[in-house]
């Protein structure tokens, strides 16, 4: 049984696959070009943006969109602690502070409550000035910016989704990667869309921000003249096999992947809601299912179980083992772990199932059953 299944995706797409990566090899055009910005209508018009700028991977996004919000030295920004290290290790790069913030051990996301004491913290501290928020649509959900939205606007943060494993879910109709200034997205191939290699993109709505994203995917060059380079950039760019990869899985993702994972999920939910703490999705939410995530007593439990779906073949993951303030590269930011109690049980109590839109109703039931024997 595979955790994520890319060869059994790829058995259903194979046709189309085959004959866009035949296209681009005799097309002669590797990086960029007509596939990708094709791609970017089509995520653009999918999440509802105006524009939608194609990079190297999701770090790479987050990066861009904290270089064209002018984050920077002086500046807080604050994350969740429990999420991928990209998340927030990109503030850094910036040269701007992070500041992580515990999460609810509901959905796992940013708690709404922690992050005001949070900004008001920083406020008082007065070394930092408070500029943006980094909400992660963690494990598929997206964050709950219906609360996060009316605070970030009453203390005038900006707003940079990280939706690297969002893409697909939604909020009240809305659609992930379209609730931040920016989001950013990952096309890692594990990720709800994902391509083969590295991917990822950004998002935006002001005519403006896209012009100087591309400018920074290109080394900071010019509209006008392309060896004319007004600013620092990066090399950051999207591989036209790349894109013609995600094209099909965009729209494999829209006609029944998302319904699958909905299905599996459901299933998981009735089978298991009695023996351990399974995922809540809020009321109006959508989730991508990028991981299904399930809660257990207490560590032991939870390590001795990740043992014995082992020893039947069944693979299981930890996310998160450790949450941002127990990072060895944020050391000096002294942060104390009681000031993180939901993220430290997460970590302490969190594994992740099996779970893949093409995953067989057997093997739905394997799991099921050797949960189930486990915790007797
Ligand atoms: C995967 C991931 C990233 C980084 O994406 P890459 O494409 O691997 O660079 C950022 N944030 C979160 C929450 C992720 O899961």
């Amino acid at each position: 049984m595979q955790f994520h299944d890319l060869a059994a995706q790829y058995a259903r797409l194979k046709p189309e696959i085959d004959s866009a990566i035949a296209n681009v090899i005799s097309g002669g055009h590797y990086i960029l070009g007509g596939e990708v910005t094709q791609l970017e209508e089509e995520l653009a018009a999918d999440t509802g943006r105006k524009y939608c700028i194609t990079c190297g991977n999701g770090t790479d996004a987050l990066v861009l969109a904290l270089n064209a919000m002018g984050i920077g030295p002086g500046d807080a920004v604050f994350v969740p602690d429990f999420t991928y290290f990209a998340s927030a290790g990109c503030i850094c790069t910036v040269g701007a502070r992070p500041v992580p913030v515990d999460i609810s051990l509901k959905t796992f996301n940013i708690c709404p409550n922690a992050l005001e004491e949070a900004i008001l913290r920083v406020k008082a501290e007065g070394k930092e000035t408070p500029r943006a928020v980094i909400p992660v649509d963690l494990f598929g959900q997206p964050a709950a910016f219906d609360k996060l939205l009316p605070l970030c606007e009453k203390y005038g943060l900006d707003v940079l989704e990280d939706a690297a494993q969002g893409y697909g879910g939604s909020l009240n109709g809305k659609a992930a990667c379209s609730f931040g200034r920016i989001s950013a997205t990952s096309f890692f191939p594990a990720k709800p869309l994902g391509c083969w290699g590295d991917g990822g993109a950004v998002f935006t709505d002001s005519e403006e921000e896209a012009s100087l994203l591309r400018s920074l995917r290109a080394n900071g060059r010019s509209e006008k003249d392309k060896y004319d380079n007004v600013r620092i950039g990066m090399n950051s760019r999207l591989d036209t096999l790349q894109a013609t990869i995600l094209i099909p899985k965009l729209h494999a993702l829209r006609a029944w992947e998302l319904d699958n994972l909905d299905c599996i999920a459901d299933r998981y939910t009735a089978a298991l809601k009695d023996a351990a703490v399974t995922p809540s999705v809020r009321t109006g939410a959508r989730s991508s299912w990028a991981q299904y995530s399930i809660l257990l007593k207490d560590s032991e439990q939870r390590n001795g179980l990740q043992a014995a779906l082992k020893a039947k073949g069944i693979p299981s993951m930890i996310y998160y083992p450790r949450g941002m303030h127990k990072q060895t590269a944020f050391a000096g930011l002294r942060l104390k772990a009681e000031w993180y109690p939901r993220s430290e049980e997460a970590c302490a109590r969190i594994l992740s199932l099996p779970m893949h839109p093409y995953l067989t109703q057997e093997d739905q039931d394997s799991v099921i059953h050797a949960v189930l024997d486990f915790l007797g």
